[in-house]
């Protein structure tokens, strides 16, 4: 029996990758016994001529080749979450324009859930090749952050390619948040996945849409989507700070009595203040982020707007 594989490929200025990966993905298709394909191609509002190429790539296989467009950019997430509603195959992999994630590991994923034996077959790149060495050590330090402070595991080094069952797939639909951390919900919604190890690859064309300060918003995004400590260690600095507060306080009235004299001296009194002052800020500053995400949840606003689908 003849089972629909769906693949998700988000795409944002992409032009030049669109036709190279097509081609690399139909060399992989022989390999797949008794599936048959269907790509989702979500054009997340790119300004040059991605939507022409797909319109293009449409026309010369519109059995298997669909698109949608987005009104503007709303960020990889966005599309993901677009491209797993529009899915209708029994499974669903994800998977990047660039050629990043190698098609060449389908046949073997398919194989994993085949067996029965996995929901999901995610990938993870053992080294970071061909990448700015401060941007891994940051990547590095955030993973490990991460899996300190939050009760979801997130693999280090764990790509979003991965091929899942229709049954996980529903699962993360299920799952309606704006603030949409994919790396997070996979694997928060559980079910049993196997990591297959591959080299980092270049990308084919074009450049990479991330730099150091969206990479770090992402990672903010990340930790407060997943993981509540930030808030517990704001209450915890308040707590230790109050209660050095009244043992300084006993100290300085007891002095006062046995001693005599006068109070400390300004400096270290600035000193402290400012010091509280910037805890304070700091602290309020965590719990405006979460607010602030909790204004985008009830505003209820949709994930993406779809211009254009075919
Ligand atoms: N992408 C997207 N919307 C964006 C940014 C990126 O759909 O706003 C897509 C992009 O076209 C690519 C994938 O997400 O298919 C990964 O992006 P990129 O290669 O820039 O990230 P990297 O591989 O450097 O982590
Ligand atoms: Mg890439």
């Amino acid at each position: 029996m003849t089972k629909k594989l769906s693949i998700i490929v988000p795409c944002y200025c992409e032009e030049e990758s669109i036709p190279l990966f097509y081609d690399a993905v139909e060399k992989v298709a022989p390999q797949l016994p008794n599936i048959e394909l269907e790509y989702w191609f979500i054009d997340d509002g790119s300004s040059d001529n991605t939507l022409g190429e797909l319109r293009k790539l449409q026309q010369k296989d519109p059995e298997h080749v669909h698109y949608a467009s987005f009104s503007r950019n709303f960020g990889k997430e966005a599309g993901l979450y677009c491209g797993l509603q529009q899915a209708t195959g029994d499974y669903v992999a994800v998977m990047d324009v660039d050629l990043q994630d190698p098609p060449e590991l389908l046949p073997k994923m398919l194989g994993y859930l085949e067996s029965g034996e996995y929901d999901c077959v995610g990938t993870r790149r053992v080294d970071r090749k061909g990448e700015p060495p401060i941007r891994s050590f940051f990547a590095h330090m955030f993973y490990k952050l991460i899996n300190k402070i939050s009760d979801t595991e997130i693999v280090d080094g764990a790509r979003d390619y991965r091929l899942m069952t229709r049954q996980m797939v529903d699962a993360i639909l299920s799952m309606s948040e704006y603030n949409r951390f994919s790396k997070g919900i996979f694997s928060w919604v559980g079910f049993k996945t196997k990591y297959l190890e591959y080299q980092n690859k270049e990308r084919v064309a074009g450049k990479t849409s991330w730099n150091f300060w969206s990479l770090l918003k992402y990672s903010i995004d990340g930790i407060v989507s997943f993981s509540q400590t930030p808030l517990n260690i704001a209450s915890y600095v308040g707590l230790l700070s109050s209660v050095a507060s009244v043992i300084g306080i006993i100290f300085v009235i007891a002095r006062k009595l046995l001693y005599g004299g006068s109070a400390f001296g300004w400096a270290s009194m600035v000193c402290i203040f400012l010091f509280i002052g910037g805890i304070q800020l700091l602290c309020l500053g965590i719990v405006g982020k979460y607010i602030g995400k909790i204004f985008m949840e009830v505003k209820n606003r949709p994930v993406y707007i779809l211009k254009e689908k075919k």
